[in-house]
């Protein structure tokens, strides 16, 4: 551990968490109701946690009358998620580009209903889970439906076999989307298997599984270096817990030689920035 400090002992913001409330054998997520994960907070000082959708359009199971339409209902588990720790889980809301929502109208009818009605705090997208690029034109309404709102918008970003054509989610597209747009954004994963790409663009960068496939494959001085030349004021803690662990994370920021300063700025100060709808510093 550096002299700046345990990275458990700051205080901090998770802005990629996941709350699972029914587990699905076809994919790797594991039981994680709001208690567990609050409990995992207090453990590890993370003051709140940006709870994101799962975007499993089937994700309702308790609500089959709802399936008509799988974005509402994701939606309102979201919010009932928040309001069991409001100030401590933030919920982001989910989207869809098929059917009705390919119509602008009904686009920012969700997401007004999402942010004004429900509470949520921003948009998570997954490109590769809508079988689509970042920068498809349908998805532009929904970049333009969440800077109406002045909320963030998180895309899933981790270039893999299932997209053919390997960059659906990859940073470039996404920076190819946000282009020209005053859209506060943050690529997750840092890229994957692309996160060079993160070193040309703008926007945030979430660590959640990035960091430690990054840690694994290069080792932390490498880290130290990458996350400088991203930029410190560009780097926000993200974790993908369930999947991942805090404990993962702490051996990680606990073996770089970040200042305690630069800790925090990744800890919560970039995220509180992010939260409150503003790009990073210096941008
Ligand atoms: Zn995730």
């Amino acid at each position: 551990m550096s002299s700046a400090g345990s990275w458990r002992s700051i205080p901090k913001i998770d802005v990629h968490a996941h709350i699972v409330l029914h587990q699905r054998d076809d994919t790797d997520l594991v039981l994680h109701e709001p208690k567990a994960q609050l409990r995992l907070m207090e453990k590890h000082n993370v003051r709140c946690a940006c709870i994101l959708p799962i975007n499993y359009p089937e994700y309702f199971p308790l609500r089959p009358e709802r399936a008509l339409d799988w974005l509402r209902a994701n939606n309102e588990i979201q919010a009932d998620i928040m309001r069991t720790a409001p100030e401590r889980l933030l919920a982001f809301a989910d989207c869809r580009i098929d059917g009705a929502y390919a119509l602008r109208e009904r686009v920012h009818s969700e997401l007004r209903r999402a942010i004004e009605e429900l509470g949520l705090r921003g948009l998570k997208i997954h490109p590769s889970n809508l079988k689509t690029p970042a920068d498809d034109g349908r998805l532009r309404q929904w970049l333009d439906a969440v800077d109406a709102q002045r909320v963030p918008v998180v895309f899933h970003s981790n270039p893999s076999g299932s997209d053919p054509q390997f960059d659906e989610s990859a940073p470039r597209t996404i920076y190819r989307a946000i282009y020209g747009r005053s859209t506060v954004f943050t690529v997750a994963h840092m890229g994957g298997a692309a996160f060079l790409e993160t070193l040309g663009g703008d926007g945030y960068v979430g660590t959640s599984y990035g960091l430690l496939l990054i840690a694994d494959l290069h080792g932390v001085d490498f880290c130290e270096r990458l996350l400088r030349r991203i930029g410190i004021d560009r780097v926000l803690f993200g974790t993908d817990v369930p999947i991942f662990s805090y404990e993962d994370y702490e051996r990680v920021f606990d073996a770089m030689g970040l200042t305690r300063e630069e800790m925090e700025k990744i800890a919560y100060r970039n995220a509180e920035r992010m939260l409150a709808g503003r790009p990073p510093l210096d941008s």
